[in-house]
Order: structure tokens, then sequence, then C-alpha cells
């Protein structure tokens, strides 16, 4: 994930952190907190071209500052291993699947072609939110646990495989090992939006697109729609794309902090652990 330096950001963390950074590029001398922020952005960000991001790529751990130049846009993926955060790949699908949809909108499309492009923006969209689930919480888990060890994000990652393909069954794993309860977060008809959608994209995927007796005892809908076609339209999906900020305004800061204090322990606790160590080692054996 990067982080743009600001001076808004650096005084959100901690002066440990902050007198890091500053380290970076020179030994920072016993500075005040402000002085230390200018003193960063002077150094890595001087004008009005130049962005310098902090990043700590979730994937391979790597830790480090990009300084862009001129450069429209932020980065999206490690400059190291090539992931992209959960959250920047996200995005980059979902204005991918609302092209579809405005090609959907072309009125000159048959409705065979019209039916494809939204039936691929709704698997475009819901696999993309499953795997930013499913990537969400291997991350918070992989970032509780392991703070210097090898991680087993991507354990969790595999392991996790099955337990995120119904917007229902992401709310109880949510709820019960994060304590986030994105149903009443985003109110009961917002629910009902995401869970219709996903059982959407099952019927598009395993059965055609055709609606089933599975799909009509979960979802409720009339008997009478059994081997037809599964509905959609261009206004239904566009409203699921419109409410998809309120899951990422959950999801953004839940990730944005939890990797924050993951890299503050690891720069910081550190060399208490190693000081800890070193004394433990001088402690004669009785
Ligand atoms: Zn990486």
């Amino acid at each position: 994930m990067y982080y743009l330096l600001t001076a808004t950001f650096l005084r959100s963390r901690s002066k440990q952190f902050v007198k890091w950074l500053a380290s970076l590029k020179s030994s920072p001398l016993q500075k005040s907190t402000s002085d230390l922020i200018k003193k960063i952005l002077t150094n890595f960000a001087p004008d009005i071209n130049r962005k310098a991001y902090f990043f700590f790529c979730e994937f391979c751990r790597q830790t480090g500052l990009l300084v862009s130049i001129g450069v429209p846009g932020g980065p999206v993926f490690c400059v190291s291993c090539g992931e992209a955060s959960p959250i920047d790949s996200f995005r980059v699908n979902i204005s991918r699947a609302n092209r579809l949809v405005v090609l959907a909108s072309n009125a000159e499309l048959d409705s065979e072609t019209k039916s494809l492009l939204l039936e691929q923006a709704v698997v475009m969209i819901v696999t993309s939110l499953e795997i930013l689930f499913r990537k969400t919480y291997a991350i918070i888990q992989d970032s509780k646990h392991v703070i210097y060890g090898e991680s087993i994000l991507t354990n969790i990652y595999n392991e996790t495989r099955n337990e995120f393909l119904n917007f229902g069954v992401t709310n109880v794993k949510f709820k019960r090992d994060m304590g986030i309860n994105i149903k009443s977060e985003i109110g009961d008809a917002n629910f009902r939006l995401f869970s219709s959608v996903y059982s959407k994209r099952h019927i598009i995927i395993h059965n055609a697109s055709t609606i089933d007796n599975e799909y009509i005892d979960q979802t409720g809908c009339s008997k009478n729609m059994l081997k037809k076609r599964v509905p959609l339209t261009i206004s239904e999906v566009e409203n699921v794309i419109s409410k998809l900020d309120l899951l990422l305004d959950i999801l953004n800061p839940l990730l944005g902090i939890s990797i924050l204090n993951l890299i503050e322990s690891r720069i910081l606790i550190s060399p208490r652990i190693k000081t800890a160590k070193a004394k433990k080692e001088k402690i004669p054996t009785p």
C-alpha cells in the first residue's frame, strides 16, 4: 500500500515513525515533530511536481520511499514484486466493469449482446469484491499474528478460498473474526442488494445464467422464473457500482490502519527486542 507523504498524514503518525522517515535521508537531530515533518517534505517533495510516497507491500513486505516526478495518478503496483494493493486492484476492475455497462447502454446493440455485457460486468464486480474481502481478511490476520517472521498471508488466503463466495457468509466471517458488522454498517437494503448480485453472479457462472430451483429457494424470486435467464438491467448494475463506496469506506481504513500499525511495530519495536535480547545474553547463568 502507498501512503502519500503530506503534512496531514505525517502529523497523524507517531513521532518515532516521523523520526525514522526523516532518518532515511540523513541523520535526524533532536528536532520537534513539526521540524522533522518539514524536513521530510523538503527532502522528498519540495515542489508540486514531486509526490513522495511511503510504501509497504503487504505481500513481499518490502518497505521504501517512492518519489514520482510529474507523473499523473498514484502508484498501484509494488515496485519489488509487482503485486497491487487489493483496494487499488479493485478500483481498476470496477472502472473496467463500468466500461462494460457503458457499452451495454448503446441503443444499437441487440438484447443478447447487452445481456452478455451486463452479466460480465456483474461477474467482474462480484469476483473483485470477493477477492477484496478475502485479501483484506488475509492481510489483517497476517499483520496481527506475524510481525517479524515469515508472512503467512498466502496460507490464510489459500485456506479461505471457499469462505467469501457468498455475501452473507462474508458478513458472518468479518463479524466473528474482525468485529465488523457489514450488514449494520451499510443497512439492510444495501445488504440485500449485494446479496442479490452475489446470487446472480453464481447463476451466471454455474448455470449458464439460467434460474434454477436453488436460486429460487435462496432469493425468494417467483417460481415462474424457473429456467428463464437471470434478469439484469443497466440501472441495477449502475446502482450496485454506485454503492461500492459504502464497502470501500469500511475496508480502506481497516486495511490502511492495520498495515500502518504493522509497519510501526516492525520499525519501532524491533530495536527494543534486539536490546532485550542483548541484555538477556549478558545475564550470567545461575
Ligand atoms: Zn511486493
